[in-house]
């Protein structure tokens, strides 16, 4: 199975910033065969620009976030189904800048993926402890309560679903956790999944958190660790790219 290496561009980019990143991505998998799938989280307003630049390429897009509601009166939100209007392949839940700073809960979380499913587009649901619960031997049960929400609302699905495991701690700050306590965390999910999931096989688990060119290659050379969900080094074509010829 091929590793997927996720950009999340968080809320950065413009029309102009954006096609300049997108034609530098395409123009260095010229020739290449891409080591990894790949897929770009812009922001909301950006997905149509992704649709037309990326048509057709190696690199699908996905969205940042999607509403737990199906439609209606809830001003601001994007739906799934407008992104499954717009191609959207993915949906970014429950990172943990939503968790933070938007007071989402898991129950938010695994609503949001459910929705997403249920429109045909595939959730990278993020789970991850803070420094605090690092700190207090809580991680295990603290990523485990994260995923068993979402898991018990899609346990009749068949499709594929992705996790993220971001250390909080790790994301944005430079801090990456090491190959060995990444791999820890994922052996731990990977068993989860197996024990709760029809299909473990379609479900991916990537590392997320300051993950970059120098140390991808030694983190996705671990065997639970299926690809890499990249904040700040997707914004630089050529460090996303060499993340991506690291997915061995
Ligand atoms: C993220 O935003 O999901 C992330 C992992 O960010 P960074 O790579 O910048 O730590």
């Amino acid at each position: 199975m091929k590793k997927l290496i996720a950009g999340n561009w968080k809320m950065n980019g413009s029309l102009a910033a954006n096609q300049t990143l997108v034609q530098a991505m395409l123009d260095g998998l010229q020739g290449v065969e891409p080591m990894a799938e790949m897929v770009l989280c812009a922001p909301s307003p950006y997905l149509a620009q992704l649709q037309a630049l990326l048509a057709g390429s190696p690199i699908a897009w996905g969205s940042q976030d999607v509403s737990a509601q199906e439609s209606g009166a809830f001003t601001g939100e994007i739906s799934a189904m407008m992104l499954k209007d717009f191609a959207c392949r993915y949906a970014i839940v429950g990172h943990s800048e939503r968790r933070q700073y938007h007071a989402e809960t898991d129950a938010t979380v695994a609503a949001k993926a459910q929705r997403a499913l249920a429109a045909g587009v595939t959730p990278i649901v993020c789970v991850g402890e803070t420094l605090t619960e690092r700190e207090s031997g809580q991680t295990e049960a603290v990523v485990k309560r994260q995923l068993a929400a979402v898991i018990h609302a899609v346990t009749h699905c068949t499709s594929e679903i992705v996790v993220a495991y971001e250390p909080v701690w790790a994301i944005g700050t430079g801090k990456t956790a090491t190959p060995e306590m990444a791999q820890a965390v994922h052996a731990v999910l990977r068993k989860q999944i197996a024990a709760a999931t029809q299909h473990p096989e379609r479900v991916k688990i990537l590392y997320g958190g300051s993950m970059n060119a120098a140390n991808a290659a030694s983190l996705l050379a671990q065997p639970d660790i299926d690809g890499g969900l990249i904040g700040g080094a997707s914004l630089k074509a050529a460090d996303f790219l060499q993340i991506v010829a690291s997915a061995q």
